[in-house]
């Protein structure tokens, strides 16, 4: 799983942790905060094994991908989380801030999903969930990089659900909305309020409410599920 050490993907970690699952996530920043986590996981009795990773390198992700095979012995899940905002107008967009959520969001999804797609065809069974964001949906103004990366998130998760369903892998993704992690924090405090008065549940969402909806995916319960993507949104999406 990619980016674990905070936010969504720390509550994912916990998640796949307590129903039983070996993981190895990835930080890029965080190493204290990933540090913690694994040693969180290890005193509850489970594995959780932290790897530097910058999902914009492709030679990086298929390294990562051949340790986790190693260390494991086999892979089943791959989450692909990490993801940043970098919202301007278009106007004032440099081609690096461009490109800069391009290769993160959306291009790192390809990175990771390829290292993975070989072993999982190999095995005839996978499973894959995708973070995309109702931003990719129903996108707000001055984020063109965002609302593209992630409405490719979605498309991508979909051509691959029908490309690898023959042999047994499932790949869906998961929408969320409004989020209480470091990154709503990065909106100003007057959009946060704008955006609350928007969200028909008029709260914002928690992570372990993003991780409940993937371990769903995850599991034996959504079998017959694949190509879909779930918004976890309070009903912003609508
Ligand atoms: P945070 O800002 O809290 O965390 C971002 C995570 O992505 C961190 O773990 C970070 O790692 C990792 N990351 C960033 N850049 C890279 C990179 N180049 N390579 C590897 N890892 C990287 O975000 P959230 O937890 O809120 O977001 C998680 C996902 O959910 C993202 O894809 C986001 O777009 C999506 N999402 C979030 C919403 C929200 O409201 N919070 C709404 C909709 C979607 P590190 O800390 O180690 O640098």
């Amino acid at each position: 799983m990619t980016g674990g050490a905070r936010g969504i993907g720390q509550a994912l970690v916990r998640a796949l942790c307590r129903e039983g699952a070996d993981c190895l996530f990835t930080y890029l920043s965080s190493s204290s905060p990933a540090n913690a986590l694994a040693e969180e996981i290890r005193e509850s009795g489970g594995r959780a094994v932290p790897s530097m990773l910058d999902v914009r390198d492709y030679d990086g992700s298929r390294k990562l991908v051949a340790q986790a095979k190693e260390e494991f012995g086999r892979i089943d899940i791959l989450i692909n989380n990490a993801g940043i905002t970098r919202d301007r107008s278009l106007f004032m967009m440099s081609r690096d801030t461009w490109g800069e959520v391009i290769e993160t969001d959306l291009t790192g999804v390809f990175n990771m999903t390829q290292s993975c797609i070989t072993t999982f065809m190999k095995q005839k069974s996978g499973k894959i969930v995708n973070i995309s964001s109702v931003s990719g949906i129903r996108p707000m103004p001055g984020q063109v990089n965002y609302a593209a990366a992630k409405a490719g998130v979605i498309g991508f998760t979909k051509s691959l659900a029908k490309e690898v369903a023959p042999y047994g892998i499932r790949v869906n993704a998961v929408a969320p909305g409004f989020i209480e992690t470091d990154m709503l924090m990065q909106l100003q405090e007057k959009r946060r309020t704008t955006v609350l008065d928007e969200i028909p549940a008029k709260r914002f969402g928690l992570p372990d409410e993003v991780a409940r909806a993937v371990l769903f995916l995850l599991s034996e319960k959504a079998a017959y599920i694949t190509g879909q993507v779930i918004q976890v949104d309070g009903g912003l999406g609508i």
